[in-house]
């Protein structure tokens, strides 16, 4: 079996001000964050700069929260995975359920922005996928992020710039995490599901992260699970939990 090293990203989301990203700079600098963890975080693109700027923490990258599918253009408001690459990050998440149900984004779409991250730029792509609440009481977990992996799938040129990230809705932002065992299931479902549909290597060597409402407490034993290779982290990457998450193999 491949090794996966360990990976932890921060997704701030929505929230930061110069005062609370200099906290969270702080925390990323001192802290003594395990060397054997790939960590990224992923500020509001506005502070991209002003962070990469202030980061002295040498395995820490960053990444962006979104991207369009244009180079450049007529598109107010939006920002392109060029631009991310431009100002130094190295990754971008894709296909947030925030992205998918609050700002109605498809999996065509989603795929489509895998699809030009991967093949215009270096940069890499955190791939998420998720039930919703009501999709995992109907024991439609594995077949929701079937056709979400499905359309991530098709547009991947690259699978050693892909991580996939495991995010159950009803888990991200609520503080009812998954049990490991919850997390587990799915993740070696998402894993055979790699298997038989790209290749068995592919499936031996992709990360898939577990996501939704990961903290200092319950980091540890979900770590512990054979097919949870890290973690996305929401709330707890704002605050110095994220140190001790960094560390969960320790
Ligand atoms: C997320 O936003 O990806 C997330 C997992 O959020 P939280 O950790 O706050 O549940």
């Amino acid at each position: 079996m491949a090794s996966r090293r360990f990976f932890v990203g921060g997704n701030w989301k929505m929230n930061c001000d110069v005062n609370k990203a200099n906290s969270i700079l702080e925390f990323l600098n001192s802290g003594e964050m395990s060397k054997d963890t790939e960590v990224v975080v992923s500020p509001p693109s506005l502070y991209v700069s002003y962070i990469k700027q202030n980061l002295k923490a040498d395995n820490v990258t960053v990444a962006v929260q979104n991207c369009h599918t244009a180079t450049s253009g007529a598109f107010t408001g939006e920002i392109s995975a060029e631009m991310a690459a431009d100002v130094g990050c190295q990754w971008v998440i894709l296909g947030h359920s925030e992205r998918r149900h609050k700002f109605g984004e498809s999996d065509e779409l989603i795929g489509q922005k895998v699809k030009h991250v991967l093949e215009a730029t270096k940069l890499g792509v955190i791939a998420c996928i998720g039930e919703l609440l009501e999709e995992r009481e109907k024991n439609e977990t594995m077949s929701v992020c079937a056709r979400q992996m499905k359309a991530i799938a098709d547009n991947v040129s690259d699978w050693s710039k892909v991580v996939i990230a495991y995010e159950p809705v009803w888990a991200i932002g609520t503080g009812k995490v998954a049990t490991p065992d919850q997390a587990q299931e799915v993740h070696d479902e998402v894993r055979k599901w790699l298997e038989a549909n790209v290749s068995k290597e592919v499936a031996d060597s992709t990360r898939i992260l577990y996501g939704g409402s990961v903290n200092a407490a319950n980091c540890k034993e979900l770590s512990k699970k054979p097919d949870v290779d890290g973690f996305l982290v929401g709330g707890a990457s704002l605050k110095p939990d994220f140190v001790q998450i960094v560390n969960a193999k320790l």
